[in-house]
């Protein structure tokens, strides 16, 4: 059993000039790409792994076999999280429950900046549901991941320097308003109603 890189979402100039091509070869296709290589070895002939997904892996494993699983998963969130045609603000229903659980999208965005810049070493930033149906940001440390948490990421920004170091050197803080540029509000949006869908579903 193997698992396969998903194909970024784009082209790997698209998201130029927030993110360059530069960065996404070597991001997508160094680091995502080593991380499955190493995920792939990890779990060859283990057979109590057999069939299971991903997110299983993530959710049950230690060590190595966590941390390139995670980070897998982390990257494939990553992508999906930015669009050339992001940025913004979101609409509809998850701008109100921006505004019911912050105060103002301002004050949502303020908070995630400082969680992402305040993030010592490598991490991720992370805007979550929580069981309750409210809205949080939260930051996890090298491969960790909300996945293995009671709450639902709704978009991560990745705050390990090789996201930005090729673009923006040591200027973490640059790179984090680039990301602002490229929020793919549909795809969290999309997150958001998916596990309000799943919570209300009987045990
Ligand atoms: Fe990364």
């Amino acid at each position: 059993m193997t698992f396969e890189l998903p194909p970024l979402p784009y082209d790997r100039d698209a998201l130029e000039p927030h993110v360059s091509r530069q960065t996404l070869d070597f991001h997508y296709g160094k680091h995502h790409q080593g991380y499955l290589r190493k995920l792939n070895r990890l779990i060859e002939n283990d057979s109590a792994l057999a069939g299971l997904s991903l997110e299983d892996i993530v959710r049950n494993s230690a060590g190595d076999l966590f941390n390139n699983a995670a980070q897998v998963w982390n990257h494939s969130f990553y992508w999906q999280s930015m669009s050339p045609a992001g940025g913004g603000v979101p609409q509809g229903e998850l701008a109100q429950r921006i505004v019911r659980d912050f105060g103002s999208f301002e004050a949502m965005q303020k908070r995630f900046t400082a969680a992402a810049l305040g993030q010592f070493g490598s991490g991720w930033t992370w805007l979550v549901q929580k069981r309750d149906g409210s809205l949080d940001v939260t930051a996890t440390s090298n491969a960790e991941t909300p996945l293995t948490d009671a709450v639902t990421p709704l978009l991560t920004c990745d705050v390990w320097e090789h996201a930005y170091y090729l673009d923006r050197q040591n200027d973490r803080g640059a790179y984090i308003q680039a990301w602002w540029q490229l929020v793919n509000w549909e795809f969290a949006t999309a997150n958001a109603s998916r596990s309000s869908h799943r919570d209300a579903a009987p045990a």
